[in-house]
C-alpha cells in the first residue's frame, strides 16, 4: 500500500507594527497542521521511515526518546495511523511515577513502551546494541532518536517543496539539525536558511551541519544565542512573548522550538540583522503537545494533538 497520507499545508501571512515598520513580509509554514494526528516535522522524517519500513517486509516502528518526546508522539500516532505496530524505548525507570502526559498518549494510540536505564539508553546508537535489539524484535524497522537517519533526512527535504519561490530566508528552529539540512539540501540555493539551534552551546552545529551540507548550498546562517538557558528550558520572558504572539497572530507556538525560533527572528529583524524589504519564511515546526508542562502559564491551549 502507497502511504496516502495527505499533507495539508498553509502559509499564515503576519501582520504586525514591526514588519510594517521594515517592509518585510513574515509567513509561517504551518507544519503543525499538516495532519489531524502526525504533527510537525516528525511527520517528513517519519513518512520515509515507514515506506521503508514496509518495503523491508517490517510490521513495527521501533524508536528512543525521553519522556515528553515529540519524537515518540509522532511515531506512536503515524504507527497507528497506518496500522503499524510501535514500541518506544525510554530513557530513565519511571517506577512509581505516572509516566508523562506524552508517555500515557503514546500507550493510548498502541505503542509499546519499555523503560531503560540511563546506562543502557546512553547505548541506543551502538550498533552492537542495536543489532542486539534487532534479534529482540525482527519484525521491527530501528528508527534512531528524533528520527534523524537517511530516510529522516530525505523526508525532511520534501518541506522544501512548500517554500514559495520568491522567498528570500527561511528560518527554523534545530535541535539534531536534520531537519535543517535535509531542507538546505533540496532548496534552491538562493533563498538563504536561518536555524535556532533550540541548546545552550550550539555552535558545535557548525561543523556538524556543514559536514552534511552540500559545499555548493552553502547559502545558511546560525544564531545559537536564542536557547533561553537550555534544551526545554524557558523563562517569564519567553512565555510571555507567546502569549503576546498568540494574542496578535492566533497561531500558537511551543516553547522548546518554535517559541524561541520566532522570539529571535523578531529580535533579529529589530536589530537590523534581517534586511527590510525580506520575504522570510518561518517553519512551524509543531512540538505543541510538548507545551502541556507549562500550560498553567499560557493563554492559549497549546496542543491541538
Ligand atoms: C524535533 C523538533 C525539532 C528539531 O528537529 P531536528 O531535525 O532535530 O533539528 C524542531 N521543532 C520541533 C517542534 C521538534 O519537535
Amino acid at each position: 500500500m502507497a502511504i496516502d497520507l495527505r499533507e495539508q499545508v498553509q502559509i499564515d501571512y503576519l501582520e504586525d507594527a514591526l514588519l510594517q515598520q521594515h517592509r518585510i513580509r513574515m509567513g509561517m509554514l504551518r507544519l503543525d497542521l499538516v495532519h489531524p494526528l502526525v504533527s510537525g516535522n516528525k511527520w517528513f522524517k517519519l513518512k520515509e521511515n515507514i515506506r521503508a519500513a514496509r518495503v523491508a517486509g517490517k510490521d513495527t516502528l521501533l524508536s528512543f526518546g525521553g519522556a515528553y518526546s515529540n519524537h515518540l508522539h509522532a511515531m506512536a500516532a503515524a504507527a497507528q495511523a497506518f496500522q503499524l505496530k510501535s514500541t518506544g524505548i525510554i530513557r530513565g525507570f519511571h517506577g512509581k511515577d505516572l509516566p508523562s502526559e506524552t508517555l500515557q498518549q503514546c500507550r493510548e494510540m498502541g505503542m509499546e513502551l519499555v523503560y531503560v536505564s540511563r546506562e543502557e539508553y546512553s547505548k541506543k546508537a551502538d550498533p552492537s546494541y542495536l543489532s542486539g535489539l534487532q534479534e529482540q524484535y525482527p519484525d521491527a524497522w530501528l528508527i534512531p532518536e528524533g528520527g534523524n537517519n537517511e530516510a529522516g533526512f530525505s523526508g525532511a527535504g520534501t518541506i522544501a517543496a512548500y517554500i514559495p519561490a520568491d522567498a528570500t530566508m527561511v528560518a527554523l528552529p534545530i535541535g539534531t539539525g536534520t531537519t535543517f539540512c535535509g531542507i538546505r539540501q533540496q532548496l534552491d540555493k538562493g533563498i538563504a536558511m536561518l536555524g535556532f539551534p533550540v541548546m545552550k552551546g550550539g555552535d558545535y552545529l557548525y561543523a556538524e551541519l556543514s559536514a552534511q551540507i552540500d559545499p555548493g548550498q552553502d547559502n545558511w546562517m546560525l544564531e545559537t544565542a536564542m536557547h533561553f538557558g537550555g534544551f526545554a528550558k524557558h523563562t517569564p520572558e519567553l512565555l510571555h512573548f507567546m502569549n503576546r504572539f498568540y494574542a496578535i497572530h492566533r497561531i500558537p507556538l511551543d516553547f522548546v522550538y518554535t517559541g524561541k525560533m520566532i522570539y529571535g527572528v523578531e529580535q533579529m529583524i529589530r536589530d537590523g540583522r534581517i534586511a527590510d524589504g525580506s520575504h522570510i519564511i518561518c517553519i512551524h515546526t509543531g512540538g505543541l503537545q510538548g507545551n502541556r508542562s507549562v500550560q498553567a502559564q499560557l493563554s492559549y491551549t497549546g496542543h491541538n494533538h
